[in-house]
């Protein structure tokens, strides 16, 4: 089935996995790989460099790098299997690239990063990461920065707004082209991305709050926000942004259509598409690798979708947006 997903952890799990090889073609401990990805019949896949915390290096088999030698280590990886691997996948920077990479029988690879940490207030670091083929940034993880607050517990935390910096950056990321990504982001920072972009952003892996109240997720306010700038929300698979108990470990197909028809519901049929956060998330996982993903297309059609409408949502959307903000 042909879809595109707007984030993962793959990077990260291969590094921690196996910093020797990286190998990103076929990776059986990952729930992504580019043999998986055929098989499932995908167009695209956003490879995030997420950046992670100390404690979680304690994982990794290999020696706890600097932020930088992260980011440039796992985005050599990414090209470096993908230039391996010509016959099936190739790079790709934007909606256009993605449409001839498929025209000629390949998937496509987006490099994109989450966290803004590495930016470090300097507009020249935006410039950098997006000449290195970076071509979408989330603002932030689940930490202060340079652009802004987290989503929180805490509501004057989740009310806070972006930084000085944080507005000149997400303009700046407008004017350049990089996909401004508002997951995780704090509530506060949420309305000033919103207020700001005259182009479509992203929220690369949220689900609904009215659903599953979780504070990662996002409020119908903000569903109708997102939508009438024509950006994207893509359905996160993690238990957590999923259930009415947030507790509960269960990630079913049926719960991501429940979220998806209430999306719909919300901000219409073209806001809404895919962020599973596989290699990011676990527990009782229905879709626990790439090449499940004609469950959530089965789910979604015994809704009622029509194939225009799931079209939409597994890639048309994501296309729409690549090609109206990336430049
Ligand atoms: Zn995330």
């Amino acid at each position: 089935m042909r879809f595109i997903d707007m984030h993962c952890d793959t990077l990260m799990n291969v590094l921690f996995e196996d910093p020797e090889k990286m190998n990103l073609y076929q990776a059986p401990y990952a729930a992504i790989d580019f043999l998986r990805m055929k098989e499932a019949g995908q167009m695209g896949q956003f490879f995030a460099a997420f950046m992670p915390v100390e404690r979680m290096w304690q994982r990794a088999k290999g020696p706890m790098l600097s932020d930088e030698d992260y980011i440039r280590t796992t985005h050599d990886a990414l090209v470096r299997n993908v230039e391996a691997h010509d016959d099936l996948i190739r790079m790709a920077y934007s909606g256009e690239d993605a449409e001839r990479n498929w025209e000629d029988g390949r998937m496509s690879a987006f490099f994109t990063m989450e966290d803004g940490r590495a930016v470090q207030g300097d507009l020249g670091n935006i410039k950098r990461f997006y000449d290195m083929g970076c071509r979408a940034l989330a603002l932030t993880w689940n930490a202060k920065n340079c652009f802004g607050s987290p989503n929180s517990t805490d509501s004057e935390i989740m009310a806070e707004g972006l930084t000085d910096f944080g507005k000149d950056g997400v303009r700046y990321m407008q004017e350049i082209g990089m996909l401004v990504d508002v997951s995780h982001l704090s509530e506060g920072g949420f309305w000033d991305v919103a207020e700001i972009c005259t182009k479509p952003f992203i929220a690369s892996h949220s689900n609904s709050r009215a659903l599953s109240p979780h504070q990662r997720n996002l409020s119908d306010d903000q569903i109708r926000a997102l939508a009438d700038k024509g950006g994207v929300t893509g359905i996160n698979f993690c238990p957590a942004f999923l259930n009415e108990d947030i507790t509960c470990k269960d990630s079913t197909a049926e719960r991501m259509a429940d979220h998806v028809m209430h999306i719909i519901d919300v901000g219409g049929i073209e806001c809404v598409g895919l962020g599973s956060d596989l290699d990011g998330t676990s527990g009782n996982m229905e879709i626990d690798e790439c090449s499940k993903m004609h469950l959530l297309e089965e789910a979604l059609r015994r809704r009622g979708l029509s194939e225009d409408d799931l079209s939409r949502i597994f890639y048309r959307n994501v296309l729409r947006v690549l090609k109206e903000a990336v430049l």
